[in-house]
């Protein structure tokens, strides 16, 4: 009998001495795990911010986009993820079907984000935004005639379209916001009149859009607002004279605005470190911490309180598009097939 009771005892101590310590290292983990497609000089200031006020160390795992999400992917339920910060509502949503995020509940994010900013249901929230505008070249294009996203179509603009590809985030989020608008059927022919308007076959990055306009290549072309105050804030002069040969249209402001987009975050299904990844997430909608989130690549901070750079407030006040940017990703596999159809390469 004696023999019997003494392991029993044993065993039961060794638990409970496991379960103390496991709670007490979770309790005392002052640890975040984030991975991030944003690498910017700002950031450094960022994550320096939320560990001075709370103690918590920040590690980085930094990626391209789509990398990030497939590791998250491949990591699964053994992932150290707490964090998944990445660009567009259209990738997010990506990330959220993939099933990368949780829900979470913050008073906090509810009363400094704009609804229409972040998931319905708490999986992601966009801490800054970038508007996809209009470019034209200044010496030989009257934009009179340029109005909104739907003029792209108009054979008046025949040949001096340059726009990136369609399986491009941004362009499948802007058509998504189309899609909402309009409705499938007038975005399909928007995307037939856009491919008969092109200058070239769509190719390279928005910058690559921009340049092509400021050489005369097109006449105008789709860029997002960052690209354009990247080259205006260069220390490269060539760039510098590549923004100025550009005019910005606002589009649809006598409609339902510009088309506007986040670059933003959310809690990973299995952070080991739910409770500072939430606090990390109300940090990031702090005043300070969104100067910084902003900055760090010319973007509008999402919070309405807190201003832009200078470069960034010089475009002035313009109308946004109010929908949900969780719609672009429920419209995105439409979306996709539209462009396929449309023969948008
Ligand atoms: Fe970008």
């Amino acid at each position: 009998m004696l023999t019997l009771k003494k392991p029993h005892l044993a065993a039961a101590v060794a638990v409970v001495g496991l379960t103390l310590f496991s709670g007490l290292a979770q309790a005392q983990e002052k640890v975040l795990n984030i991975y991030s497609a944003r690498h910017y000089q700002t950031d450094e200031a960022l994550y320096q911010g939320f560990t001075e006020e709370t103690g918590i160390t920040i590690n980085r795992i930094e990626g391209k986009e789509d990398a990030l999400i497939e590791r998250l992917k491949s990591e699964g339920m053994n992932s150290p993820a707490d964090i998944l910060i990445t660009v567009d509502a259209g990738r997010l949503w990506r990330a959220e079907e993939a099933g990368l995020f949780q829900s979470i509940e913050s008073e906090a994010l509810a009363k400094r984000l704009p609804d229409n900013l972040r998931h319905p249901e708490g999986k992601w929230f966009g801490f800054s935004t970038r508007a996809r505008l209009i470019f034209y070249n200044k010496e030989n294009v009257d934009p009179a005639a340029l109005k909104t996203y739907e003029d792209l179509a108009d054979p008046a603009w025949q040949g001096q379209v340059c726009i990136r590809s369609s399986t491009n985030i941004y362009n499948l989020s802007l058509l998504g916001s189309i899609i909402e608008n309009d409705g499938a059927e007038a975005a399909e022919a928007w995307a037939k009149g856009v491919v008969a308007n092109m200058a070239r076959d769509p190719q390279g990055g928005d910058t690559d859009q921009l340049r092509a306009v400021a050489a005369g290549e097109c006449g105008v072309a789709v860029a997002n607002s960052y690209y354009y105050f990247r080259l205006l804030r260069s220390d490269d002069a060539a760039d510098r004279e590549v923004a100025e040969k550009l005019g910005v249209v606002l589009p649809n402001q006598e409609g339902r605005g510009v088309h506007v987009n986040v670059s933003g975050a959310g809690v990973a299904a299995h952070a080991p470190h739910k409770e500072n990844a939430i606090r990390f997430l109300e940090y990031l909608a702090s005043d300070e911490a969104q100067s910084y989130f902003a900055d760090g690549n010319n973007e509008f901070p999402a919070v309405k309180s807190v201003e832009a750079n200078e470069t960034v407030q010089s475009l002035g006040d313009f109308k946004v598009d109010p929908v949900n940017v969780a719609t672009f990703g429920q419209n995105q596999a439409e979306a996709q097939m539209i462009f396929d159809r449309a023969g948008w390469k």
